[in-house]
This record gives structure tokens, C-alpha cells and sequence, in this order.
């Protein structure tokens, strides 16, 4: 079995993943681009190699480079981490075909999921509760229209092959919607080489609730409590918190459970998410993630788990080692993702990190690479740290919170601090259960 991991990413979900490997007594090999070849947390890794130029297509989504970074190492496996090549299944493929590990799930899961057309047909095959729609290619003329007056108005039209929140085109109304068709399958064509397009009803005031999974691939899958992460802006999560406020606990224990099905009939191995729209009470399976997510830490600090000790474990042949009796959940924990950008416009500020004071005391957590004099490269997302607090209660966490913030100082780029200070702030984030628009719908009162 393995001893030695090749992290094929950056920042710092690669020193988190460091840290999992340490626990373990691995050795990790620090992939990185020029750009990141300075940063303090490469040099932490046991051993760095550079895989290419700062532009990411040519260093961390380089499946070449990074293979024979992992050869020329003697790494045994390699772990993606989340974004770049996480989700590749082909990538995963040729880490599997080189006789190295990917730590994550086999290509072919990873494949079932990428599409959202074959994800939600093996998920209503498991029972898990999806939005209600068109599952397959939409045939031309009439009969689209036909299919969506019998889901109801208004429906999404959604790219089976889309990610990061495109290839998508809502339609109110029966006049628009082939020309909306047309227009979304022009789009997927071009960005993700897959012209099928799909349909399902779209829902106006959700939130997005979502449960980790862990399957060890030899029949053992648990799940781990649920997370609601509906602030968000442009499609991107900014605050999650786990466990999701007021869903009902049979409602969760029953989806829980249907999820685990699905990992099990589809084989699955390692950490996975399943992500929900939650509606007037009702769970809607939207897609999964086949991968670590950023947002694992909240789950973390209410289970007590180690979601990346467990996918290495996992990636090393081991036996979940508990079952779904055992997980015990306390408390609640936030998660506030700090990115250098300005508060209000969400336009990245790169440049160098002159002090940097990261807050500490009881239930504070801080993932993150970045050390006084950092410069934050342009090339990358703009994320830079992840705040998380934990408290026996919500108010708890979000009082934490709202302490730790008084204390963090980063000095010489713009970050979003202004705007979670703002947030936690309001009334309806402290009363919880806001859907996917409150930010949109709410703006902000920071000055220009
Ligand atoms: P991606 O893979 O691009 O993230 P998702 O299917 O996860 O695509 O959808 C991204 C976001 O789009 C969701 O979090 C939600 O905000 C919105 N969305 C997707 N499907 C629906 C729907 N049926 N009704 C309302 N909003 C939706």
C-alpha cells in the first residue's frame, strides 16, 4: 500500500490535505506552479515539484505533468483535492491505469455523476427524491413544449455535461422556451463538449441542503449530518453551516439513508456529496459531488470526524472504521469562506498580504495557507482562508464568529470580511433558513 501522497492541488485544501497525511505518518509530495512556488506551504510538504507554468491548464489540471510528478517522487496515490481535477474521470482513469491510487472514487462513479442526466436517473433508481423533470436528451419542436407544460412552469433548462452554475437558462414562459433551448445546447457545445440538455421545474425560493457521504467501496457507506450552504453569491457558496437549520431529522434520516443506497449501488468509495434544493419542507436531489468539498470542515467540527483521514484511510484499503450507529453529531458549526475580493462588486484584489492575523480561542478554526507577506496570485480562486466556528448552539457559533472576526486582520488586498461581518449581522441569517437568493435579494450597505 501507499506511504507517500502526490496533493495535485493548491492553498489551502493542500495543506489541509498535508495535515491528513502527517496524522497518517505518510510522506506528501507538494505539487505546484511557479507561481506557488514560494509559498510557505510547500514548503512544508516533505518534497515539492513544480508542474508547470502559472496558468492552471498547464500545472494543476496538467494530467501528464502530474503523473510524472507522482513517478518521478515515488508517490503511490495521488489526491486531487477539490476543483482542478477532482472530478475528472479521465484523469482518475489514468492514475488508476498508471497502478497509482486516486483518492476518490473509481473513474466510472465519477463519470455516472459528471453527467446530470445519468446521476439523477441512478439516484431515482435508489430512491433519492429528485426535482421533478425530463430526464434525457430533449427531442425537438412540440414535443419539448409538451414536456414542459406536463413538469409545470416555470423549468430550468439545464446542460447535462454544465458545472459551476453554467449551462443553465430558466423559462418562464411557453414562448420562450426553445429558443432558451437552443441557445443553452449552443452554450454546452462549446464549454463542455456535450450538446444534451435536459429539463426540470424550476423552484423560486429553495435553499441548498446537502449530505456528506463515506463509503469504503467494500459495502460500508455512512452518512455524515446534513449542511445548509444558501448564502451564496453568483452560484458560489460563501457561509455554510452544518447541521441545516430546522429540516426535519426523519426527513434527513429518511434521504440519509437513500443516499448510502445509492453509494452502495453504484460502488462508491471515499468522501461524496449529495446537494439538494429544500422546498416547502421536501428534499430535491440536484447533483453529487464525487470529491472532498470545501465546506467539509463544518462537518467536521459537529461529528468530531476527519473527513480527509477517512479518504485516506479508505484510498489505503481500510474498512470504514465506524458504522452509521456511531456517528454522533453536537452542537453547530459555521464556516465563513474569506476571499480577496472587494465586499461588494466580487471583483478578485491579488496582490501581497502585508500583515496577516488569523483569531484563535475556544471553537475557532482556521484553514488556510496564507502567512504575513503572502501575495496572492491572479491566476487562481480568489479564496484565502476558511473561518469556522463551533458552539453548542447556532447563536453560539455565530457569536464566535462575530468575535473572531473583531480579532482577523489582513492588510493590503480587499477581502470579503466587511460583507460576513454585514451578514452575520442581519436578522434573517441569525433567524436561519434563508434560500439561494438572500444575498442577491438583500445587496449590501457597504459603501462604494
Ligand atoms: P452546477 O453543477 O453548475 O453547480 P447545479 O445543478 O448544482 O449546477 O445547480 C447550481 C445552482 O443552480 C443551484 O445551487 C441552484 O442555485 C440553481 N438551480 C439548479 N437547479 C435548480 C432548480 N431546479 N430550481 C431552482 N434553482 C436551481
Amino acid at each position: 500500500m501507499f506511504d507517500t501522497v502526490l496533493i495535485a492541488n493548491r492553498g489551502e485544501i493542500a495543506l489541509r490535505i498535508q495535515r491528513g497525511c502527517r496524522r497518517l505518518g505518510l510522506a506528501c509530495v507538494q505539487a505546484h506552479s511557479e507561481a506557488d512556488r514560494d509559498a510557505a506551504y510547500v514548503r512544508l510538504a516533505d518534497a515539492a515539484v513544480c508542474v508547470g507554468p502559472a496558468p492552471a491548464a498547464d500545472s494543476y489540471l496538467n494530467k501528464e505533468a502530474l503523473l510524472l510528478a507522482a513517478r518521478a517522487s515515488g508517490a503511490g496515490a495521488i489526491h486531487p483535492g477539490y476543483g482542478f481535477l477532482s472530478e475528472n474521470g479521465d484523469f482518475a482513469r489514468l492514475v488508476e491505469e498508471e497502478g497509482l491510487v486516486f483518492i476518490g472514487p473509481p473513474a466510472d462513479a465519477i463519470a455516472l455523476m459528471g453527467d446530470k442526466i445519468s446521476a439523477k436517473r441512478a439516484m431515482i433508481e435508489a430512491g433519492v427524491p429528485c426535482v421533478p423533470g425530463y430526464e434525457g436528451d430533449l427531442p425537438p419542436g412540440a414535443h419539448a413544449l409538451e414536456i414542459a407544460r406536463s413538469i409545470g412552469f416555470p423549468v430550468i433548462v439545464k446542460a447535462a455535461g454544465g458545472g459551476g452554475g453554467r449551462g443553465m437558462r430558466v423559462v418562464r414562459a411557453e414562448a420562450e422556451l426553445l429558443s432558451a433551448v437552443a441557445t443553452t445546447r449552443e452554450e454546452a457545445a462549446r464549454a463542455f463538449g456535450n450538446s444534451t440538455v435536459y429539463l426540470e421545474r424550476f423552484l423560486e425560493r429553495p435553499r441548498h441542503v446537502e449530505i456528506q457521504v463515506v463509503a469504503d467501496g467494500q459495502g460500508n457507506a455512512a452518512w455524515i449530518g446534513a449542511r445548509d450552504c444558501s448564502v451564496q453569491r453568483r452560484h458560489q457558496k460563501i457561509i455554510e453551516e452544518a447541521p441545516a437549520p430546522d429540516v426535519p431529522t426523519q426527513l434527513l434520516e429518511e434521504v440519509g439513508a437513500r443516499c448510502v443506497a445509492a453509494c452502495r449501488a453504484m460502488g462508491y468509495r471515499g468522501a461524496g456529496t449529495f446537494e439538494f434544493l429544500y422546498d416547502e419542507g421536501a428534499l430535491f436531489f440536484i447533483e453529487m459531488n464525487t470529491r472532498l468539498q470545501v465546506e467539509h470542515t463544518v462537518t467536521e467540527m459537529v461529528s468530531g470526524l476527519d473527513i480527509v483521514e477517512l479518504q485516506l484511510r479508505i484510498a489505503r484499503g481500510e474498512r470504514l472504521p465506524f458504522a452509521q450507529d456511531d456517528v454522533r453529531l453536537s452542537g453547530h458549526a459555521i464556516e465563513c469562506r474569506i476571499n480577496a475580493e472587494d465586499p461588494r462588486t466580487f471583483l478578485p484584489s491579488a496582490g501581497r498580504i502585508g500583515l496577516w492575523h488569523a483569531p484563535g480561542g475556544p471553537g475557532v478554526r482556521v484553514d488556510t495557507h496564507v502567512v504575513s507577506g503572502y501575495t496572492v496570485p491572479q491566476h487562481y480562486d480568489s479564496m484565502i482562508a476558511k473561518i469556522i466556528t463551533h458552539g453548542a448552539t447556532r447563536a453560539e457559533a455565530i457569536a464566535r464568529m462575530q468575535a473572531a472576526f473583531a480579532e482577523c486582520v489582513v492588510e493590503g488586498i480587499r477581502t470579503n470580511i466587511p460583507l460576513h461581518r454585514e451578514l452575520l449581522a442581519d436578522p434573517d441569517f441569525a433567524a436561519g433558513g434563508v434560500s439561494i437568493h438572500f444575498l442577491e435579494r438583500r445587496g449590501t450597505a457597504l459603501p462604494a
